[in-house]
């Protein structure tokens, strides 16, 4: 190449070479070489340059050969003997033709020449630096021409820059077509990174910040300048705590090979916000530093979610009504608290608070005032609690307490609960202002110690409860502590109300009934109806053992209408029978919870419903039931009395109701205790003789119950009693047995 450099004009090669280097057009470079070795070989030579594109030559530059000749030629197939060109490339050899006319090579192709007045035709093929041919280099003649050494080597010279040409233009087209691919890459992601809210940072494994991308996007627009980042270190953007979060995320990232999750804060222009970064490796990001390992980072701010996720937490977790955490959130926390007093030996205590008269409140003043008081009843607990107590709302009028732990034993937190109760007591105690008027309200409380992790959330709750239960049974507005004692009472208690609820609609309670009869006469007056439950595995079961059960869950009503039944039923079943038609009354036990409550109706349906007369009824109550509102229960007795209802005094004597008080009520008789009767034998029959005159002189009729002996009936009959009842003359009998002995004692 040197020797053939020396060959050329300098000027034009120095023009050629930089035509060249500047990236000009390939025609362009390749016609500057046409005309240079023209000027340089005398312009009897043509020059021609073809194109290698696979098997064909196609057309390069020929600035002086007639254009109906270069388009003749364009695209000919190479071969053994295709033209000093077509040949030349196929052998990868210089052929040197003459003479066309006569040339073998030129068989085919002499004519196009010869008809354009080329006589000669040397072909030298242009090889790239590899060695691969691309193209030829001819030299045409008008005359029929050798090539002397000199027109050889300026032939060299010429092709061999050709070659540059090409080459140049091959590999800067290569170059073009792998910057399109990467500016179609490119734009791919730019409108990529632009729809998605995230920014992408590349970080190296030490934090440095080494590009940003995709700065115009939502979580992009943070900072002023978002491109300062770049050389700053993560740890000079966030504060230590999240900076040290961001680089065990980064060093994780590295070492897994995994993408990595995680939430961060950072301090924006807006404020602080909360991210969610994604990280994952990416290799070989800067090839001149091989050794240094980078990661991708694409940072989306999330606060907005994360403000929707806290306002949806506090939906599920706090109360909306008082903003004080909810059950859920109590539940939490209470066992946060029985961890640490497992693991700690912490102790603590939760307060059960019920508000004693809100319903109340709530039925007469409506719903929205109700809502306000519990408002004012939050706000007002509030302020009693330490920093780490907790109060909640449990729903309606209950609140939910629980201290902060303490290290100590329960004596302790046994004191700090008191005190706190007292608090609580007397905040509640001063009225509230509602609605214009003034309302008193109290609170009645249950307190349950949590120590050593004995008991979980839902018993440490239960028993809470409960000991707030005892509280109202022991006349509300005050505090209990829950005591296991009194808690196996109400268990049994409970379990007990199941079985009787349970064996009520199972038919199991039945009635028995003891005959009262005239002392001097022996006939039949009437029956006492006492019920009883005919357990299937323990038998007969006495009502002393589930009547006040029963009284004190309600299930009494269910009980008396099983006895009203079938005492209704009895009676029509002995109207059958003309010996007792009309004859036969029925005393029925009434409770103290009863005579308070809805008796009236209870009493009048079912007797009207059986079609029963109420005079054939009897109601059995106690001095006790008298004591209480004397007005109201007179007006009752009057009303039930009006539809044919009689009165008896049970038990009389045992009370402490003097004879003239219960002059007052609607009363037909009173039933002398058996305890009286018994002492007729003990001690003598004065206190019997003096309840008995005096009765008599009041005008009320006389039954003495519990008479067992001869010794007992004598000396009632001789005072004129006016019915006895005891074992002496039958023991309480079902049903049948009873018809039986009825029927048996009138003949
Ligand atoms: P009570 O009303 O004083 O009933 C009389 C109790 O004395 C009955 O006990 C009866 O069996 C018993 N008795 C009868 N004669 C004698 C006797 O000669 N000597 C002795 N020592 N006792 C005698 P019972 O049936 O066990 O009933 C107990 C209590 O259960 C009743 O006392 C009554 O208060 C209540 N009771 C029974 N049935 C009912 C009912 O249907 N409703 C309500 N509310 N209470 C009922
Ligand atoms: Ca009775
Ligand atoms: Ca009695």
């Amino acid at each position: 190449m040197i020797q053939a450099d020396k060959h050329l004009d300098k000027l034009s090669y120095h023009e050629i070479i930089e035509t060249i280097a500047l990236g000009s057009e390939l025609p362009e470079c390749l016609t500057q070489i046409c005309e240079a070795i023209e000027q340089e070989m005398g312009l009897e030579a043509y020059s021609s340059i073809l194109l290698l594109e696979g098997e064909h030559l196609r057309h390069g530059a020929s600035p002086r050969l007639p254009p109906e000749y270069t388009s003749a030629i364009d695209g000919v197939t190479i071969g053994e003997s295709v033209g000093s060109c077509g040949t030349a490339a196929y052998s990868k050899r210089q052929v040197i033709v003459e003479d066309i006319a006569s040339s073998p090579l030129w068989e085919d192709f002499s004519s196009l020449a010869l008809e354009h007045n080329l006589l000669a035709c040397w072909s030298t093929p242009i090889f790239s630096s590899s060695n691969e041919i691309l193209g030829t280099f001819a030299i045409y003649h008008r005359s029929v021409k050798t090539p002397n050494i000199e027109a050889l080597n300026i032939i060299a010279s010429y092709t061999h820059l050709s070659g540059v040409a090409i080459e140049k233009h091959k590999s800067s087209a290569r170059q073009q077509t792998l910057i399109d691919a990467l500016n179609n890459a490119n734009s791919k992601l730019n409108a990529f990174l632009s729809v998605i809210p995230d920014l992408a940072l590349v970080i190296d494994e030490f934090g440095a910040y080494v590009d940003i991308f995709g700065t115009n996007g939502k979580s992009g627009s943070l900072f002023e300048n978002q491109q300062r980042v770049i050389g700053e270190n993560v740890r000079d953007v966030f504060e230590h705590q999240e900076a040290e979060k961001v680089m065990s995320v980064i060093a994780k990232t590295i070492e897994t090979g995994d993408v990595q999750v995680c939430e961060y804060h950072l301090n924006v222009e807006k404020g602080i916000c909360i991210f969610e970064g994604r990280s994952a490796v990416v290799e070989n990001y800067l090839p001149d530093e091989p050794d240094k390992k980078h990661i991708v980072w694409m940072g989306r701010d999330i606060t907005r979610r994360k403000q929707n996720e806290d306002k949806i937490e506090k939906l599920a977790f706090y109360d909306s009504l008082t903003e004080l955490p909810n059950r859920r959130l109590l539940q939490q926390h209470l066992q946060k608290v029985i961890d640490q007093s497992k693991d700690h030996r912490h102790v603590s205590a939760l307060l059960y608070c019920d508000l004693d008269n809100f319903k109340r409140i709530n039925d007469s003043l409506g719903h929205a005032i109700g809502d306000e008081l519990l408002r004012l009843v939050a706000k007002r607990l509030k302020p009693i609690l330490k920093a780490d107590e907790i109060i909640a709302r449990m729903g309606g009028d209950e609140f939910v307490i629980i201290l902060s732990p303490i290290a100590g034993d329960s004596e302790k937190i046994n004191t700090e609960a008191r005190t706190t109760a007292d608090k609580i007591i007397a905040t509640m105690s001063r009225s509230f202002r509602l609605n214009e008027g003034e309302y008193k309200i109290s609170t009645s409380i249950g307190i349950a110690i949590i120590e050593n992790g004995d008991h979980s959330a839902g018993e440490t709750l239960r028993r809470a409860d409960s000991a707030m239960y005892q509280s109202k049974s022991a006349g509300k507005n005050r505090y209990a502590f829950y005591n296991p004692i009194l808690q196996s009472v109400i268990d049994q208690r409970l379990q007990l109300e199941r079985e009787i609820s349970a064996a009520i609609s199972q038919d199991q309670f039945i009635v028995y009934y003891q005959p009262q009869i005239n002392p001097v006469t022996k006939r039949i007056i009437g029956a006492e109806a006492l019920i009883r439950w005919q357990h299937p595995e323990k038998g007969i079961i006495s009502p002393d053992h589930f009547i006040p059960v029963a009284e004190q869950s309600g299930l009494i009503f269910k009980l008396q209408d099983v006895v009203m039944k079938h005492s209704c039923d009895l009676i029509k079943g002995f109207d059958q029978n003309p010996n007792f038609k009309g004859k036969m009354s029925i005393a029925i036990n009434i409770s103290a919870s009863q005579f308070s409550g809805d008796i009236e109706d209870a009493l009048r349906s079912s007797s009207s419903e059986q079609d029963v007369d109420p005079k054939r009824l009897k109601l059995e109550i106690t001095e006790s039931m008298l004591m209480d509102d004397v007005d109201k229960i007179v007006q009752q007795m009057l009303r039930l009395k009006q539809e044919g209802f009689r009165f008896s005094v049970d038990d009389f004597g045992t009370g402490y109701s003097s004879l003239s008080y219960l002059q007052h009520f609607p009363i037909d008789e009173l039933k002398i205790d058996k305890s009286f009767v018994a002492q007729i034998d003990i001690d003598g029959t004065a206190i019997v003789d003096t309840i008995i005159s005096l009765s008599q002189t009041l005008g009320f009729n006389i039954i003495a119950e519990g008479v067992e002996n001869e010794n007992q009936l004598k000396h009632l009959t001789h005072h004129k009693v006016r019915g006895v009842q005891g074992y002496l003359i039958a023991k309480p009998m079902p049903e049948n047995e009873f018809i039986e002995w009825a029927i048996k004692n009138e003949r």
